[in-house]
């Protein structure tokens, strides 16, 4: 086929440039979150595509002996953002839903995150895709370790350190860990963060995005001269950021009124008893038939009676369709990407605060963070000092976020990406270009 010399197609007809592969929508939310604050930011222009281009991403596949003999192979990927600050960091996903786009977007909202909580770390994301739930245990190990093998030229603990997100757990990161520690010949713990502790994992890991979210509301809530016990809460998922948020909010005082996972949720207005339906939850897989309050859809659970709401499941839950009908004072969000930038305006309009991702979930990281240098140490905090210091941390940032927000007469989101996108942005300036 004949190119021009500026490498376009002279054959193609613009129609088809028209259709050619457009990136997803939520890979474009993200970009835009960052275009919508870096043209307010005064930096100079040529660090814009540096910024938001990831560094390097990798496609694996994994062929997989499923447990019926068949072969399947998976495709799976690793997508580092911005290293400008230090190693890679970020969770690996299973789900359906993964694509490149996906963890590329992700990776770019993980960069910006560990700088907004200051951590020594750019960003990263993987992910596989594949219905995780239909895996069985011997089948999730295998492709847990093909796809550790696969990565392996890119992961380790001063490259790219992964932790749990979307469908990974403990039991994941120790096959990765194993797996790593295997090919290199000598246990490596700082290899992967979210790890059991007994592995040497952190304590207070498999709670910590919740817990941060919990820091972050009650910091909140103070400016407004309220506390938990003032508030009714509705929490959409209920994975571990959900769990973990809706328990610690109940056992504060605040009235969850609504929680939900996959298959829908129920809702109570005299508040569910977070600990009862997680028992639940855990022995029956859905929530819909728990006795303790009436059945709702998840749809339903954004626009519930509610003071806060936290979409804590998967991104672009709340839509322009959605936003509008949201009672909710407050959107926390526990989840990466769950409010698209339409939304979020409409949401400003409507006098909504919204307490953006990269501040509100940035727990995990941190105690991953901490996780990743007690491993390099091989000394072991103990759990009131993971607690003390995540509280800190998390409190620090939206300190930070706040006064940025007052001082800038700018909402919280726009506050977050412009201190973090310019801790980045300053870090690649100072490195500079090699060669
Ligand atoms: N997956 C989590 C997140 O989205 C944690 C990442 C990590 O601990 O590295 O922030």
């Amino acid at each position: 086929m004949h190119m021009t010399n500026n490498g376009t197609n002279q054959l193609t007809p613009k129609k088809q440039e028209a259709t050619k592969p457009a990136h997803s929508k939520f890979w474009v939310n993200a970009h835009q979150y960052f275009d919508r604050v870096f043209q307010t930011m005064n930096l100079d222009q040529t660090w814009r595509s540096v910024l938001s281009s990831p560094k390097r991403v990798l496609t694996v596949s994994c062929p997989v002996r499923m447990d019926d003999g068949r072969i399947q192979v998976f495709t799976g990927y690793r997508a580092q953002h911005n290293g400008a600050r230090g190693p890679f960091k970020g969770g690996l996903r299973y789900d359906p839903s993964v694509s490149l786009d996906e963890v590329m977007a992700l990776a770019m909202l993980q960069t910006w995150k560990n700088a907004l909580v200051d951590l020594p770390f750019g960003g990263a994301k993987g992910g596989i895709v594949c219905d995780n739930k239909k895996l069985s245990v011997g089948e999730r190990e295998r492709l847990t370790r093909r796809y550790t093998s696969e990565v392996m030229p890119i992961i380790g603990p001063n490259q790219d350190i992964p932790a749990p997100d979307a469908g990974t757990d403990a039991q994941v990161m120790a096959w990765l860990l194993d797996t790593y520690s295997m090919m290199v010949g000598h246990q490596e713990l700082g290899v992967v963060t979210g790890k059991p502790v007994v592995l040497g994992g952190s304590v207070g890991r498999e709670e910590a995005t919740g817990r941060g979210i919990m820091n972050v509301l009650r910091k909140f809530l103070a400016t407004q001269n309220k506390t938990f016990t003032d508030i009714r809460v509705a929490v959409q998922g209920f994975g571990n950021v959900g769990f973990h948020t809706a328990r610690l909010l109940d056992a504060r005082g605040a009235t969850v009124v609504a929680i939900s996972a996959k298959e829908g949720g129920i809702y109570d207005e005299s508040g569910i008893d977070i600990d009862a339906a997680g028992l639940y939850y855990k022995e029956q897989g859905v929530l819909t038939d728990f006795p303790g309050g009436d059945a709702i859809t998840n749809e339903e659970l954004l626009v519930c009676d509610c003071d806060v709401l936290i979409p804590a499941a998967m991104e672009n839950t709340i839509t322009e369709e959605v936003a509008p009908h949201i009672k909710a004072r407050v959107v926390c969000e526990g989840a990466n990407g769950p409010t698209t930038p339409k939304a979020d305006e409409l949401l400003g309009e409507m006098g909504v605060t919204v307490l953006p991702d990269i501040l509100s979930n940035a727990g995990g990281v941190t105690v991953s963070y901490f996780e990743w240098v007690q491993g390099l140490d091989n000394y072991f905090w103990n759990l009131k000092r993971v607690q003390d210091e995540l509280q800190r941390i998390m409190e620090r940032a939206f300190d930070e976020v706040n006064a940025k927000a007052d001082e800038a007469g700018c909402d919280y989101r726009t506050a977050a990406y412009t201190i973090a996108v310019g801790r980045v942005a300053e870090a690649c300036r100072l490195k500079g270009l090699f060669p």
